[in-house]
């Protein structure tokens, strides 16, 4: 019998995504009596280069693939990595929806999708990595016993339960003994190490409160869903909203549905992660960046295979496959953390609209602050609106205080009178917490003599002063240099930090409360999810305290001492170019408010400002969000803005401005005008040099999506942008979140 000629024209050609610019996917042979299967990986060579790719299609001979392509010339496969599908039918489907709203290229979509470890070449499995968890709850006199009799396996044992499953390695960092007081505590039966970060959870806790009836009625709504529908969860901080997904998750459980939780932030995830693995009975997993490589390709294993229930991550796990999917829930979905800005630029709270869409399941977005995206959408009734007005704890909303700072006695950026405050909760007991969304010692330094001010070298940004360090650095491209002692242009020694940043406020804190009860929370103080971990069990001790910090602070955490939150230097965002900045703005002072005040005691809210006349004070503290919201909202409408209309914005960097500027020119003349699309540009970024990088751009903007998506789908396939000139880099951004 002949044997069919594997290369001659009867080879089977795959269809492969892989991270190319330019294309979709590229035709491989097959090798003889090998037929991968569409959703396996593969890995291939694409310019000489070894990739890992996914199979999209797999067609018995070339000319059957509907290419032109000559069998003979094809390059074959280097190998097949996986026998079953790596991505299911489902995900691939999802991945080409995804591709085809961003206009991107397949395998560039797959490659953002797939987690790191699993397109590296030679192809291995998962690590196996120990994790520890805590094998029962301790009564009280077991608690005391431990604590008397083994201090250092208590404390161990408390890192555990804190965390709820902890990988050994993390333990280690902050205890260094970790590793034999965890053995110890496992003969005694009371830790127990397992190959994985899932929580599994046999005996729920059952809460002591009934709903309210915001809660109820939200509830019942969302659990006569059985197919695909939008829900907005607008509820006020404090309102119970997690008491909500909670039940709706216990719902697609007993109904042996799966469900994927996406919160904004690391910070956030494992605290929702525990709150959720008290209650259900499942098995709950965490997927995020702070975990290794290795790590989060474990997860995403466990979730590909059934083995977790519920999925809890950040942005990228929208595109973890979850086989018998029940539920998407976006947390906190106004939050910019959910939109990836480079590569891919994906939102991950629109892309599980689109996944609960394709999966036919319904989605939950939450938020006390909803963005105006999903508030239009719930005022044309495409998702259904449903409101938590109510606070659990019936406890009124802080109060809050615009200060005028004009002629204001100034300490270290902090009006005396808030420093007298800030003082007194701190000795009466409770916690205070001072937010900048800013680092460093001061911002800028400026020569009082001449008015010279340190400029990076590389970027058109003013260099920050960070005491620590004792130097100066560009928050751009992260350079340091040394302080100069004398002005460079006028020679004199009057030489001024200018403004503050969260470590001068520490500083000035630290003056009133004493060095040891200011918490800094920032980039430069908190760098590790271990760092993160240890200063939030620090905050959470209720012990009296002044944090000081920046974003970080800002979001879903549960300060139960927290009476009075301090907010400075909002009058910035009065002057950004940003059609964002007010909605931003709010989205924060809301959330940054919503901290103060939780339990029994009330709270109150200091907004530093120059401009309290700004009608976003009135509206925002004297009606509320919503009536914010809607005025906003209105305001866009009016300028045709999103989410009143469509935008998209071509980024364009070179090291040449000259050339840059002509590339950009070039495009904008060559796409066909549109009435219907504006186009404004091409102009210089906002911050126009980077890293010697020059960077500019070209927004589009419609009422008409399909106007704006053909035209940029025009733009994508010009010559010049499909091969632009050498040293000129550009990227596409559909629906930007901000136009820096
Ligand atoms: P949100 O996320 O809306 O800000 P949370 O979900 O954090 O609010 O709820 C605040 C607190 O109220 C939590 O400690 C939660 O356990 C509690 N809680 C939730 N629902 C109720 C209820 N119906 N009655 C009393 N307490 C509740
Ligand atoms: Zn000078
Ligand atoms: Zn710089």
């Amino acid at each position: 019998m002949k044997t069919p000629d594997a290369t001659g024209p009867a080879a089977a050609v795959a269809q492969v995504a892989v991270p190319v610019p330019f294309a979709d996917t590229l035709s491989y042979r097959c090798l003889p009596g090998t037929l991968p299967c569409p959703g396996a990986r593969v890995a291939v060579r694409v310019n000489n280069r070894p990739l890992v790719g996914v199979v999209t299609a797999v067609y018995k001979n070339a000319a059957e693939c509907g290419r032109a392509v000559s069998p003979q010339r094809l390059k074959s496969l280097e190998a097949v990595l996986d026998v079953q599908p790596f991505l299911p039918p489902e995900s691939l489907a999802f991945l080409h929806k995804v591709a085809r709203y961003y206009l991107a290229p397949l395998g560039e979509v797959v490659a953002t999708a797939i987690p790191g470890w699993f397109r590296r070449l030679p192809a291995k499995p998962p690590p196996v990595e120990r994790w520890w968890t805590v094998t029962r709850p301790l009564t009280r006199a077991e608690q005391e016993s431990l604590a008397k009799r083994a201090p250092r396996q208590w404390v161990i044992w408390q890192a555990v339960n804190e965390a709820g499953v902890i990988l050994g390695k993390e333990l280690a960092a902050t205890h260094p003994q970790a590793a034999n007081v965890c053995r110890q505590l496992e003969k005694k039966g009371l830790l127990k190490a397992q190959d994985s970060c899932v929580l599994e959870n046999q005996q729920p806790q059952q809460p002591d409160f009934d709903l309210t009836c915001g809660q109820q009625t939200a509830l019942e709504k969302i659990q006569q869903q059985e197919a695909f529908a939008v829900n907005l969860l607008d509820g006020i901080t404090g309102s119970g909203k997690t008491e909500v997904y909670i039940r709706v998750i216990q719902q697609q459980l007993s109904r042996g549905k799966k469900v994927l939780v996406l919160v904004p932030e690391i910070g956030l995830t494992p605290q929702l992660f525990g709150e959720i693995a008290r209650r259900i009975k499942g098995r709950v997993a965490v997927l995020h960046s702070g975990l290794s490589d290795g790590a989060r390709a474990r997860e995403w294993n466990h979730a590909r295979y059934g083995q977790v229930d519920v999925l809890v991550s950040t942005r990228s796990g929208i595109f973890a496959p979850m086989e018998n999917l029940g539920l998407i829930i976006v947390d906190e979905e106004h939050d910019s953390s959910f939109k990836q800005q480079d590569g891919l630029r994906y939102n991950a709270r629109d892309l599980a609209v689109l996944r609960g869409k394709m999966e036919n399941v319904p989605v939950i977005l939450g938020s006390a602050t909803p963005s105006l995206e999903s508030l239009h959408n719930a005022q044309q009734g495409k998702y259904h609106w449903l409101k938590l007005r109510q606070r659990t704890n019936k406890s009124p909303l802080p109060r809050v205080r615009v200060l005028n700072m004009q002629n204001k006695n100034v300490t270290g950026g902090l009006a005396q009178d808030v420093l007298d405050q800030i003082h007194q909760e701190f000795t009466a007991g409770n916690q205070v917490l001072v937010f900048l969304n800013r680092r460093g010692w001061a911002p800028a330094i400026l020569c009082h003599g001449c008015g010279w001010v340190a400029d990076c070298r590389h970027c058109d940004v003013k260099l920050t002063y960070h005491k620590g360090i004792h130097r100066l650095r560009c928050h751009h491209c992260q350079r340091h240099y040394p302080l100069p002692e004398f002005c460079p242009q006028c020679g004199s020694q009057a030489i001024q930090p200018l403004g503050e940043g969260t470590e001068r406020l520490g500083d000035t804190l630290q003056a009133v409360v004493g060095v040891d009860n200011v918490v800094r929370v920032d980039r430069d103080t908190v760098r590790t999810a271990a760092q993160w971990k240890k200063t939030l069990s620090r905050i959470r001790t209720g012990a009296p305290c002044v944090m000081v910090g920046t974003q970080m602070l800002s979001k879903g955490h549960d300060f139960p001492n927290l009476t009075l939150v301090v907010v400075v230097n909002v009058d910035a965002n009065f002057y950004s170019l940003d059609f964002r900045a007010p909605e931003k703005l709010a989205q924060l002072l809301v959330q940054v408010a919503g901290r103060a005040g939780r339990k029994d005691r009330p709270g109150e809210v200091v907004i530093q400002t120059h401009s309290p006349q700004q009608p976003l004070f009135a509206q925002l503290f004297g009606q509320g969000y919503e009536t914010f919201a809607a005025a906003e909202l209105e305001q866009r409408r009016a300028a045709g803005f999103p989410p009143a209309s469509s935008m998209a914005i071509v980024r364009a960097r070179s090291r040449d401005a000259e050339h840059l500027d002509d590339f950009l020119q070039a495009v904008a003349a060559a796409v066909p005008a549109d009435p219907a699309v504006a186009v404004m540009g091409p102009v210089p970024a906002p911050v126009f040099r980077k890293g010697d990088q020059y960077h500019m751009q070209l927004l589009f903007n419609s009422q008409q999506r399909p106007a704006l998506r053909r035209l940029l789908r025009q733009l994508l396939s010009l010559a010049e942008v499909k091969r632009p000139p050498s040293g000129i880099h550009w990227s596409l951004d559909i629906d930007p979140q901000d136009l820096a």
